[in-house]
């Protein structure tokens, strides 16, 4: 069985403790990684500590060259890291939408070399007779890293290639339910970086917290849970650290009266159920005007049924597992909540037997707000389908959440849904789409959903802290 080490300053290192890695379409474990001790939490946060001396230092167009180079390593390792990918979460090769491994990969890859283009030039405040001002950008330190089980590779990406894009050096620590293509692709970047710029340390129990909590850390990213995110930020005070936290989504879509609903459903459907509704910007709550409720809840039946569920390795399959036996549980409980509630299990609504953690794409009808599965995030491949009668009623209820990731509107006039699109409280409006995201243009949240965002120059920034040089010239 195939084991992977920590990469600690360039290094591969082992552990006595393993942790085993579980295929979730199997159930069985199939590879293994070390687990870190304390000790190796610290001795990878001083590792780059000692190496953002000289990456901070090294001239821009340099670090521009070398991420477009792991750019390029993802694309030659691609096979392999595709492959990793689908044992790991589950998710299939292709996948429903053509949202899978292989996106993943491509996509990591990608990511890197737009970041790699980003330029954070000094901008002149002032530059007359009496003074130049001057705003410099300058890279924060170690940044840490903590990332989750639905897209672990290309989050990781998103993390560490802008940290180390200004000039950080990172410590990453992916879920320990899918270290391996993170643990992979650091060790193949190890080859072409310094050593101690990027480093990975794999475990659970309290190596997040000791690595966030650790004094040399500068800045904190963690995508996950709102829970797990404000424990980070608790944490985080001790020593001021800076914090991206992209947390949890509940994303409402509103279709509007008129919707030409044979365009929209597929895309409705699958903005809902890639990736098996594991994706923080998945549409989880779906508000359908009344005069269209029971065509749309059709037509979504109806593609439901038709989904290929099975082992993400082969290649016809839309949707594989749920990724871990808890989520499923999560999910389960949330159907189960929502039958007590007086909802209508449309299609789905119950475990796929025999082995790996499979679950019916569900579609529940006759929910409003206030029902659970409506008020919580369920991360998995169910949608509630909520009726409206007014679009101010729409707009308010999409609004009644703690969570302000990302919405959408669908509809035939487009500026009717911009107009109602700019109302909803959230980082992200899709206008007839739901959930894209781009390496340019920033991706965040507000309310619970966290603060700071990720991607393009705002991502960027987010990586820097400013310095303002006034030069008096009077
Ligand atoms: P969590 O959000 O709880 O994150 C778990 C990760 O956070 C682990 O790596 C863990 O490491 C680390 N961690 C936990 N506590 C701390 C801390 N105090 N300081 C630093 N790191 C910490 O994920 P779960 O897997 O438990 O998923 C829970 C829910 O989160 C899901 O049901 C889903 O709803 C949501 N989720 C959201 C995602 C998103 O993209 N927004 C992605 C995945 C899940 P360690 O074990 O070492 O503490």
């Amino acid at each position: 069985m195939k084991h992977y080490p920590m990469i600690i300053n360039g290094h591969a290192i082992d552990s006595n403790d393993r942790l085993a890695v579980v295929n979730p379409a199997t159930g069985d474990t199939f590879a293994t990684c070390a687990r870190a001790s304390d000790h190796h939490v610290d001795t990878a946060v001083h590792a780059a500590k000692m190496a953002f001396d000289v990456w901070s230092k090294r001239p821009d167009a340099e670090r521009k060259a070398l991420i477009h180079q792991l750019g390029a390593l993802i694309e030659q390792h691609k096979d392999e890291l595709i492959e990793l990918v689908v044992r790991e979460t589950g998710k299939p090769i292709g996948g429903l939408g053509g949202v899978g491994a292989t996106m993943e990969v491509m996509g990591a890859s990608a990511w890197s070399h737009v970041t790699a283009d980003i330029d954070l030039p000094d901008e002149i405040i002032q530059d007359d007779a009496t003074a130049l001002v001057t705003v410099t950008r300058k890279p924060l330190g170690v940044v840490a890293s903590v990332t989750p089980w639905n897209w672990p590779l290309l989050i990781a990406i998103w993390h560490l290639i802008a940290a180390i894009r200004a000039g950080n050096t990172v410590v990453i620590k992916p879920s320990e339910l899918t270290p391996l293509a993170t643990a992979r692709f650091i060790e193949l970047a190890n080859g072409i970086l310094p050593p101690g710029v990027l480093n990975i340390v794999m475990g659970e129990g309290n190596i997040g917290q000791r690595l966030i909590s650790a004094p040399a850390v500068s800045k904190v990213v963690f995508t996950g849970s709102t829970a797990t995110g404000k424990r980070i930020m608790a944490s985080a005070s001790n020593s001021l650290k800076r914090l991206v936290l992209e947390l949890g989504g509940n994303d409402a879509a509103i279709v509007l009266p008129g919707t030409d609903l044979d365009r929209v459903a597929g895309d409705i459907f699958a903005a809902a159920f890639h990736n098996n509704g594991q994706t923080c910007a998945c549409l989880k709550r779906l508000y359908v005007h009344e005069s269209q409720y029971e065509a749309l809840c059709q037509r979504l039946v109806a593609i439901a049924e038709g989904i290929k569920v099975g082992n993400g390795l082969d290649a016809d399959v839309e949707l594989g597992p749920i990724q871990n036996e808890a989520q499923r549980s999560i999910v389960e409980n949330l159907v189960a909540a929502a039958v007590r509630e007086g909802g209508q299990i449309l299609c789905g609504g119950k475990r796929v037997e025999g082995a790996g953690y499979f679950y019916s794409p569900t579609l529940v009808a006759g929910l409003r707000n206030g029902c659970e599965l409506v008020d919580q995030e369920q991360f998995g491949p169910v949608l509630p389908i909520i009726r409206y009668t007014l679009i101010d009623e729409a707009i308010e209820l999409a609004n009644d959440s703690p969570n302000g990731l990302g919405g959408s509107v669908w509809g035939e006039n487009t500026a009717e849904a911009e107009q109602v699109g700019r109302q909803l409280e959230c980082g992200t409006v899709w206008i007839n789409g739901h959930g894209g995201v781009q390496p340019d243009a920033p991706f965040g949240g507000v309310k619970e959903s966290g603060f700071g965002v990720e991607f393009g120059r705002y991502g960027l920034e987010e990586c820097t802290s400013i310095q303002t040089v006034k030069i008096h010239r009077q």
